[in-house]
């Protein structure tokens, strides 16, 4: 098996030197070979040979999302086209698509990243493994498929969708594990139910689920309304896609594989680095990629570090989970908020369902003096008398207010009337959209 166990619980000073010497090829490698970089490294005044200790990768640029845009398709390739096997894609909402092109070593390493990953979240060549993140241009239905069979498990390559038949394979075929994003598992409970049946009383035991910012109420949601152990998972496509980082049963943070990734927290104004235990902007350098190596990446992804072994024996170090991505940040009368920040207060309060809708007016740049938020209420909330209905917004938004410190008009909606996604789900909408 390939999952390298030693690998993980490697003192600190082995994997930086590890890390050094993989660095040090990589940026040899794009400054020979990617004019892209090659300038980007001119304009800075460095050359490879000025990388020789950790500290020196702040000598080097940072490369955002834009550097993909511009150069695509395959601007950013370090091996001739030919090497390609396979090629992904992000949703590229605004603007053009970002690609992630893989050699056959790149597919290889991925593979073992993953079953590295799957197995530190627990899951066994004993589970069935039922893979619901899409399959297709986005890296999560391959990158979960390629490494659950790496390591042994069975899966079942259902990709997203068909959620009724879902539920029937989970118990047909004794699935264990459930992967997919976390609101997908919310919407295969909520149909389950509908068809009279609880996923709790199932063989499911483990959901390896992320691709989207949720917060801890949310994981307590899902585990109870599943019957799940909820492990969160994170990655990018332009890094390799899932398998950045990864909680242990422990649940106390991401490990990173760092023997893959080196990683570094940045103020995103300043770019300046954050001390461990603060939040900051990730950055991610590649240390392995073959295809599309990438040096110091902007993120966008808000989160802090901590580098403390962990009580599963690992070294790596640990990210927390996601607050947002910078861009998703709402400035509300001058409050800094993210959408998960209102998901965990909101999902506080008895008598609410974990759907929920942020509207906004995105002319304003995400400046807006009014905020609404739309809440479904559970089941037996609506039928109630009227007052339970006023007195449950009151909640909402004194909860808001007293916690996050920022006014918002709630709205409280019927049961199911939020639009449900199978993929990554939305949770701000400009109130153009509506
Ligand atoms: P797109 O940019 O189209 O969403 P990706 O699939 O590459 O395409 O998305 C990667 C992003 O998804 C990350 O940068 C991060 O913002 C978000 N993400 C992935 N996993 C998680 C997670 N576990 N928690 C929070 N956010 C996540
Ligand atoms: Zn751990």
């Amino acid at each position: 098996m390939m999952r390298s166990p030693e690998l993980e619980k490697m003192p600190r000073a082995e994997l930086e030197k590890l890390q050094i010497e993989r660095l040090q090829e990589k940026v040899k490698d794009v400054y020979e070979k990617v004019p892209f970089y090659r300038r980007a490294f001119k304009e800075k005044e460095v050359t490879p040979d000025d990388i020789q200790t950790p500290a020196d990768l702040k000598k080097l640029p940072f490369t955002i999302k834009l550097d993909f845009r511009d150069n695509y398709p395959y601007g950013l390739l370090a091996v001739p086209p030919e090497e390609i096997v396979r090629i992904h894609s992000s949703s590229g909402t605004t603007g053009k698509p970002i690609i992630a092109p893989y050699t056959q070593g790149d597919v290889d390493t991925w593979a073992e990243i993953m079953a590295r990953t799957l197995a530190t979240s627990g899951v066994t060549r004993e589970d069935v493994l039922q893979n619901a993140y899409g399959y297709g241009l986005f890296t999560g239905g391959l990158g979960f498929h390629y490494g659950a069979e790496l390591l042994g498990a069975s899966v079942v390559p259902t990709s997203g969708g068909n959620t009724k038949r879902q539920i029937l394979l989970i118990q047909d075929l004794g699935a264990t594990v459930i992967t997919c994003t976390p609101s997908y598992a919310l919407i295969l409970a909520e149909t389950a139910l509908d068809m009279g049946v609880d996923l709790r009383e199932t063989r499911l035991r483990l959901g390896v689920l992320g691709a989207e910012p949720w917060s801890e109420q949310m994981r307590q949601d899902i585990e109870e309304r599943l019957g799940i152990i909820a492990i969160n998972i994170y990655g990018l496509t332009e890094i390799i896609g899932p398998g950045v980082s990864v909680e242990c049963p422990h649940k106390c943070g991401m490990h990173i594989a760092e023997d893959h990734f080196l990683v570094e927290l940045i103020d995103p104004q300043t770019e300046e680095p954050v001390p461990y235990g603060q939040e900051g902007e990730l950055v991610i350098t590649t240390l392995t990629k073959e295809a599309q190596p990438v040096i110091r990446f902007r993120t966008r992804d808000i989160v802090s570090l901590n580098p403390e072994p962990c009580e599963c024996g690992r070294t790596m170090t640990r990210m927390s989970r996601v607050t947002g991505r910078s861009d998703d940040m709402l400035i509300v009368r001058g409050v800094n908020v993210f959408p998960s920040q209102i998901e965990s207060v909101l999902l506080e309060v008895e008598g609410v369902e974990p759907h929920y809708l942020i509207v906004v007016d995105r002319k304003h740049a995400f400046k807006s003096d009014e905020l609404e938020v739309w809440v479904e209420v559970s089941e037996d909330v609506f039928s109630d008398e009227m007052q339970k209905m006023e007195a449950l917004e009151k909640k909402l938004r004194s909860e808001m207010d007293s916690v996050l410190g920022i006014s918002a008009r709630i709205k409280l909606v019927e049961p199911k009337t939020i639009a449900r996604t199978e993929g990554k789900a939305k949770r701000v909408v400009d109130r153009s959209e509506l």
